[in-house]
């Protein structure tokens, strides 16, 4: 398969998001709403009402290159699939920040590996100003559960992946949100101990292929009569350092491309 030359920034979700579900971009929003995933959808179907946002740490398009069959399976849930560029430098919290509020690191201020909350106006300042009640579910003391402190989110603080898992469907299943992210980290924690290849790392990979589709079968069921998006919005790739670990931060296609997918459902 060829890959297509990455256009846009991981910074697209917010604007992109907001476009879907009818809302202001937050201030400091300065990306534009993905063409691919806008003009699939009907002016008269606008808004959508429910949104689920799976953000999985690391899986960059390196991963599409190598392990592309497994991919894939997500394919027949989030099928907008659309090549960007991480944000610069390819670390969780620039790239999160930068995913979360349509802005460059200069602008929203996380340039290195720092996890401060964020000051500047996010997508959940926002959702919040229009009404949208908001759950982030992710692994305790994450650069997600850290950076996007003291909004008015419902935080869901998980001991791992599959607590972050298993706490999303009940979120989910509870009917009380209107916005969910669930934030899984495995396959980054494994890739710094080992190499972004490594038996261990690939495992990760399937697990969070598995853990997505469950997750995403459960919203589609959740909200089979209610209009909703549901998007994978990793943050950056990986690849392999002199030392031979695997490692990310780098201005090199294996670090910054990156692919998001969405599903969007108009029932
Ligand atoms: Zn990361």
């Amino acid at each position: 398969m060829k890959f297509p030359s990455p256009h846009g920034s991981i910074a697209s979700l917010t604007p992109t998001i907001c476009h879907l579900l009818g809302i202001n971009t937050p201030n400091d929003s300065s990306e534009s709403a993905l063409d691919m995933v806008i003009s699939t959808i009907e002016k008269d179907d606008l808004p959508i009402e429910k949104c689920l946002i799976i953000a999985q740490d690391a899986i960059g398009a390196h991963l599409w290159k190598s392990h592309e069959s497994d991919l894939n399976k997500i394919l027949p849930l989030v099928p907008l699939r659309v090549p960007l560029q991480a944000s610069f430098p390819p670390v969780t919290p620039v790239c999160f920040a930068s995913i979360f509020t349509g802005a460059p690191p200069e602008v929203h201020g996380i340039q290195s590996f720092i996890k401060p909350i964020l000051e500047c106006d996010t997508l959940f300042d926002a959702l919040a100003r229009a009404n949208k009640k908001v759950a982030i579910v992710a692994v305790v003391e994450s650069c997600i559960d850290l950076i996007f402190r003291n909004r008015n989110i419902t935080y869901f603080s998980e001991e791992d992946d599959e607590s972050v898992k298993t706490k999303t469907l009940e979120v989910l299943r509870s009917d009380k949100y209107d916005v969910i992210i669930a934030y899984q980290a495995d396959y980054d924690d494994n890739l710094h101990k080992t190499e972004p290849f490594s038996d261990l790392c690939i495992q990760s990979l399937r697990q969070h292929i598995t853990d997505l589709k469950e997750m995403a079968k459960a919203a589609n069921q959740q909200w089979n009569e209610k209009k909703h998006v549901i998007a994978f919005t990793p943050d950056h790739g990986a690849h392999e350092n002199d030392s031979g670990k695997g490692d990310h931060g780098l201005n090199i296609p294996e670090d910054m491309d990156i692919f998001h997918c969405y599903g969007i459902y108009t029932p």
